[in-house]
């Protein structure tokens, strides 16, 4: 289908560079594995010209025989694709910087360099057969001209799709959707991938911006694992194409929470309770008319069932609860409580909760319901 959505999942790259990350071997497999079995089509995997330790990770991945397709990071530069080629991958993308800002102040070089590099490293990869991703680095502070003159490059030596890459993070959603429609327009011969940062916080929107402007491919992370402030989340764009957009992804999303977790641990990098799609209190409910609402049926206050993603609903008893909300609570703890002593017990749990700047625990709330509680004194 020609509108289908391809994730190129860069967890293993884009997200193991993130200052002070380094995944395990034990660790990727789990982590391919895991990308694998929910659907994800393409896993970006390392950066062979790292050396062999990295390629022998590489090579582990490429010996699962997963049904996604592999693909390597690598600058476009012959010896770097010799690796990617020797560690027995069938894609390669290939990164060339491409606004004026690399090109005069990092690399010290022209444009003409940089599409010279294009043709004759494009061109060793298409000799050898690899399915290639030209990768324009910094594509979002790139002249647009200059970006079809790559493209067009790129489609007449054979090149399969051109990765926009929002390098920094600077883009909205709206100048992300006008880009990505233009280029589109301008060579619809060459697929589009859509690469964002999350440094204005806007990775996930731009990544979806992009998608709904025509781009077929997108690099995600779980957890949004990434360099600086991170890359757009897989949990989050897939979410977000599901219940905002209607565009299915074929994605199965009930591992999410699960997958969070084991790279939140794998990173060193905590997963917020908040953190949307998988946090653990996303789905908590405290305020009384909330938590009433949610018990009456939980469309009222949730966009979708938490059941979708691995999580489960939770009835938080707090500063801010209902009556409705206590008795529910008792409830899961196989308690049942009358509305009429409700009232009193909530007063209590409320006081409690307003000490201890926190939620009740349910050996707390047992206490309440025996009258033993003991409340710290005002502050
Ligand atoms: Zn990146």
């Amino acid at each position: 289908m020609a509108n289908t959505v391809i994730i190129d999942d860069t967890t293993l790259r884009d997200g193991e560079q993130t200052a002070g990350v380094v995944f395990s071997k034990r660790e990727k497999i789990e982590i391919a594995r895991m990308l694998d079995s929910i659907g994800v089509q393409e896993i970006e995997c390392g950066i062979p010209a790292m050396g062999d330790e990295e390629c022998a990770g590489i090579r582990a991945l490429v010996n699962l025989g997963l049904n996604a397709r592999l693909i390597t990071w690598n600058r476009a530069l012959v010896p770097e694709i010799e690796a990617s080629i020797s560690c027995g991958v069938q894609a390669v993308d290939i990164s060339l910087s491409v606004s004026d800002q690399m090109i005069l102040h990092k690399l010290r070089k022209d444009r003409d360099a940089v599409k010279e590099q294009l043709k004759v490293a494009l061109g060793y990869a298409k000799q050898h057969d690899l399915y290639v991703s030209v990768g324009g680095e910094d594509a979002s502070r790139a002249d647009l001209a200059f970006l079809v003159e790559l493209m067009e490059i790129t489609r007449s030596l054979g090149g399969d799709r051109f990765r926009f890459c929002d390098t920094l993070g600077i883009l909205d959603p709206f100048t992300m959707y006008d880009r990505i429609a233009f280029l589109r327009k301008a060579v619809p011969e060459v697929e589009i991938e859509v690469h964002t940062h999350n440094d204005l916080g806007m990775a996930t929107a731009n990544a979806i911006a992009g998608i709904r402007a025509g781009a077929k491919f997108v690099n995600t992370t779980i957890n949004g694992l990434g360099e600086r402030a991170g890359n757009a989340a897989l949990e989050e764009v897939i979410m977000g194409l599901k219940h905002a957009c209607g565009i299915e992804t074929g994605i199965d999303t009930h591992r999410f929470r699960e997958m969070s977790l084991f790279v939140a641990k794998a990173s060193h990098r905590p997963l917020s309770v908040s953190k949307p799609v998988v946090g653990e209190r996303v789905f908590a409910h405290e305020s009384g008319l909330h938590t009433d609402g949610v018990i009456k049926d939980p469309h009222n206050y949730e966009g979708f069932d938490p059941a979708e993603v691995g999580l489960v609903r939770s009835i938080i008893v707090g500063k801010h609860s209902g009556t409705s909300g206590l008795i529910e609570r008792y409830r899961s703890m196989g308690i049942t409580v009358g509305k009429g002593e409700a009232k009193p017990m909530l007063d209590r749990a409320r006081i409690m909760a307003g000490r201890r700047k926190r939620d009740l625990s349910n050996p707390e709330l047992m206490a309440i319901y025996l009258g033993n509680e003991s409340i710290p004194k005002a502050a």
